[in-house]
């Protein structure tokens, strides 16, 4: 079999690539996936008449791009939230972000956030998070909220991560602002999440759905198995497929180890991710408190708990609620592991026990690309070799970033512009 471009990997990157290339009249393409459903990380579960996505999945729309094709693609089934984010610590329920809420915190932990603010240090060059964290916010923010968080969520210090990545996600109040928050009063608008877009039914695979009716070129059930670079060749199976472009959303490490090189094996090596376990929780009483809520503390074995029945009413049953639980991969995923999250829930007020209606898990292998000092120059290094046999990488993972479905969406039609050009 032979293509001009072929597409690997039907998350939305790769969905979002094919719509481009078919918008273009481009037609002379193929996309792979190796599961039976398109969707990638975008796909949902629906059980019992809830609807489970794989741990929330939010829109966040930033370009008037997305949002208008978006807006065109699910119509009337896209609706806006305001956040409603909070945080569990020291004891306290406080509003979202941490660092704009001290007002909320005992008065010695707010003291000392205050303290340690006034005498932030300078940015020094090449900063870790750490260096990034300490810089914005002072030792006490880093060490009340910032260090236990994200070492919860990433699996590593923050010390031994580089700062490239966080500048955009982490809300960013300055000194004024801090000491401004001494009082308990909650501050909105801050972040890139502080509005979010929503299907209205269907949970996010709605989008997946309205995406993947515009792709003729679909092969479902169909992983990629080897991947000759010189002859450019992809094999499905037994089938070898040659291509003129690839695109690859495929996870980086996953795709330099398809290739059989050495060189490209050790590329691999210095590339890694956390994994993220999923509880996902059903009940049958409301819950009407936050969107989602971020546990620092050690003692919590959670980092975040959303509420999926708060994005949509048509997701959960008249007068239920349900949960997704983000745990580290290395939590077990055993009926004592769901009881000892469920007791903790409980012991927050968030649901009682005797109203779980039934709970299943879900793995997520690639979750969040650590940034280790040396990732970026080995994803340059990857890309460039790559692109010599026409090959381009997208994605969240297909680039190894920290990325959400919007950028994911865009890197697609950039991918999709590029090949057209080389037809020109
Ligand atoms: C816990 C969590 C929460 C998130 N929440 C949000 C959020 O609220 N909002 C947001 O905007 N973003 C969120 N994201 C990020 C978002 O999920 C990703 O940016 C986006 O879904 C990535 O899409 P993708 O198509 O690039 O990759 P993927 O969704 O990973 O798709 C890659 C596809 O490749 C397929 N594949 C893999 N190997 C092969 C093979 N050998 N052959 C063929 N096919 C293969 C896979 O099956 C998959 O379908 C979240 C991510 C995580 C982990």
């Amino acid at each position: 079999m032979q293509v001009n471009t072929l597409i690997l990997g039907a998350g939305i990157t790769g969905l979002s690539t094919a719509y481009h290339l078919e918008t273009l009249g481009i037609t002379d393409y193929l996309l792979l996936e190796k599961d039976a459903a398109p969707g990638g990380l975008c796909k949902s579960e629906h059980r019992q008449g809830f609807t489970f996505d794989h741990s929330g999945h939010l829109l966040h729309l930033h370009t008037p791009y997305a949002l208008e094709t978006f807006k065109t693609l699910l119509g009337s089934n896209l609706h806006c939230l305001t956040r409603r984010a909070v945080l569990y610590t020291q004891g306290v329920q406080m509003p979202f972000p941490f660092q704009a809420h001290l007002g909320y915190l005992p008065p010695e932990i707010r003291q000392e956030c205050l303290d340690e603010a006034r005498r932030a240090p300078a940015l020094p060059p090449n900063p870790s998070f750490k260096d990034w964290c300490l810089s914005a916010f002072g030792k006490g923010v880093y060490k009340y909220f910032l260090r236990p968080y994200n070492t919860k969520l990433w699996g590593v210090d923050p010390a031994d991560m580089t700062a490239e990545w966080c500048g955009e996600f982490i809300p960013r109040p300055n000194l004024e602002q801090m000491q401004a928050s001494t009082h308990p009063q909650e501050k909105t608008g801050l972040g890139y999440n502080a509005h979010f877009y929503y299907p209205l039914k269907g949970g996010c695979q709605a989008l997946t759905d309205a995406l993947a009716a515009h792709v003729q070129n679909l092969r479902l059930n169909t992983p990629v198995t080897r991947l000759d670079l010189a002859s450019r060749t992809a094999w499905a199976g037994n089938t070898p497929i040659t291509f003129k472009h690839l695109v690859s959303t495929l996870p980086l490490p996953a795709l330099l180890k398809l290739t059989g090189v050495e060189a490209l094996h050790k590329l691999a090596k210095q590339l890694s991710c956390t994994g993220i376990n999923v509880l996902n929780i059903a009940a049958k009483k409301p819950f009407n408190g936050f969107h989602w809520a971020y546990f620092p503390d050690r003692q919590e074995p959670f980092f975040r708990v959303g509420v999926q029945s708060s994005f949509s009413p048509y997701v959960a049953p008249e007068g239920t609620s349900s949960f997704y639980v983000e745990l580290p991969s290395s939590f077990a995923q055993t009926p004592q592991g769901a009881q000892q999250v469920l007791s903790r829930l409980a012991q927050k007020g968030i649901i009682e026990e005797k109203d779980v209606l039934f709970y299943f898990w879900q793995t997520l292998p690639y979750a969040y690309v650590v940034y280790r000092p040396q990732r970026a120059q080995t994803v340059l290094q990857a890309q460039t070799l790559l692109k010599q046999y026409g090959i381009l990488l997208a994605g969240r993972y297909g680039r190894w970033e920290y990325s959400f479905i919007e950028r994911g969406f865009l890197q697609g039609k950039e991918a999709a512009a590029a090949l057209q050009k080389e037809q020109e």
